[in-house]
């Protein structure tokens, strides 16, 4: 038997449900902000990522899903949503009438140890805002997904922001965090001797080393932003007060992708295992620095995947199912029910009826398994006089309703 490659899984059964309820309700939500729907390859050439991902986030150095195609050309499986929309934004000149807001959903892949919350194929849904450094822009998109959040029911999901500043400050920051962890950087873990040159931010929110007082001690990057780029987080914060959104300020977070200035932000829930569900900000040098023009940005992603885990842990009810309005039975009369299946099906109710020839027994077990709402029985009799036996299967009480009231009867019944 073949079985599926390790950290991807099925969608099927009641967690397909969940999976079409939450799609739906983000495509909602983002239409309701005036987000359009934008759909990218799952294969980019592998220079975008390492130039738009960036050289020193994990998600580039160790994870990508790499491959030589038949023409000899470097290709990678996409690890997130962000580069190839900016990749499409320039290619297909979007970027000529701003603001532009848009929405994805789709599967990421990278190659991590897979474990509960943590898959190679991961699905995102995510926002990305461009043409606008007015932090009304940053605090939209925060708006938008923590609107998306209350709309799932998730009320325990905490709001982290912070401010990293643009990239002179990140560079003296970076140089003083440098000094300031090299003197005791045999006790790290292997990752944070390799980020302490290439990426030092990294080690403040190193899920190994963060519990270490000298890690919580470490320098704050709010004591180097400069004088504008404190306003504009205090600006943004402002925003969040006015939309009565709660947050928290936590310094120490960073984010794991290179593209990111000024405000970062992230959405944790208090369960084991599943830790962080999605995260953002801004990145105002993307587009230029993939060969665009310099357009503002900011957007973020969702972790649906871990979407679905909470909604789990919290047995949280959603209101899609999967039962049926009505069962068609029949009695000998397989043609006539295939027709009136149609009907009905036409005038827009979930129907069904037994394809298998199967006997009545049968077929009410059938329509048990598919929860229908409304058996009807068509036999002999109900051909010849076009009058319906209609039972409403959770009562058991039973009504006759002819061939012509019968949709007029389901309109006002369902
Ligand atoms: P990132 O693109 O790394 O900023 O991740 C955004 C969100 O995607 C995270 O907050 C997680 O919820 C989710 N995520 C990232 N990596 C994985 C993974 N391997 N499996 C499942 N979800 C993930």
């Amino acid at each position: 038997m073949i079985q599926k490659i390790k950290g991807t899984y099925d969608v099927y059964g009641s967690l397909s449900l969940k999976h079409l309820y939450i799609k739906s309700l983000f495509q909602n939500v983002c239409e309701n902000f005036n987000y359009s729907y934008i759909e990218t390859p799952l294969i980019e050439r592998s220079e975008l990522f390492h130039r738009g991902v960036g050289e020193t986030s994990d998600i580039v150095t160790k994870e990508t899903y790499d491959f030589v195609d038949r023409g000899g050309r470097n290709n990678t499986i996409r690890p997130e949503g962000t580069a190839g929309i900016a990749r499409a934004v320039i290619e297909n000149k979007m970027y000529t009438t701003l603001p532009l807001k848009l929405f994805y959903m789709g599967s990421m892949f990278r190659y991590e140890r897979p474990q509960k919350g943590r898959y190679r194929e991961l699905r995102q849904l995510g926002i990305e805002l461009y043409g606008s450094s007015d932090e009304m822009a940053d605090a939209e998109t925060i708006n938008l997904a923590t609107t998306f959040l209350k709309e799932l029911g998730l009320k325990d999901v905490v709001v982290k922001i912070n401010s990293i500043g643009g990239v002179e400050t990140r560079k003296k920051y970076r140089e003083d965090l440098i000094k300031y962890f090299s003197k005791n950087i045999d006790n790290y873990c292997e990752d944070c001797k390799e980020r302490l040159n290439k990426n030092p931010l990294r080690i403040l929110d190193c899920k190994i080393d963060a519990d270490k007082e000298e890690v919580k001690n470490a320098p704050s990057i709010l004591d180097y932003l400069n004088a504008e780029e404190k306003e504009s987080f205090e600006k943004i914060k402002k925003y969040l007060d006015d939309l009565d959104i709660k947050y928290e300020v936590d310094n120490r977070l960073v984010r794991g992708l290179d593209y990111y200035t000024n405000l970062v932000y992230e959405f944790t829930t208090p369960y084991k295992d599943i830790g962080s569900i999605g995260g953002g900000g801004r990145y105002d040098n993307l587009l230029s620095s993939l060969d665009g023009p310099e357009v503002p940005a900011v957007g973020f992603a969702f972790g649906f995947d871990r979407i679905v885990d909470v909604l789990n842990e919290l047995e949280l009810e959603i209101p899609k199912t999967d039962e049926i309005d009505v069962y068609v039975l029949n009695i000998d009369q397989k043609e006539y029910a295939f027709n009136l299946v149609n009907t009905l099906r036409e005038n827009g109710y979930r129907v069904d009826m037994n394809i298998t020839s199967k006997n009545m027994k049968a077929q009410f077990k059938e329509a048990d398994r598919y929860k229908a709402k409304y058996l009807i029985i068509i036999g002999e009799e109900e051909v010849k006089e076009e009058i319906y036996t209609v039972r409403d299967n959770l009562t058991k009480e039973e009504i006759k309703v002819s061939k012509d009231d019968l949709i007029d009867y389901l309109d006002i019944n369902l």
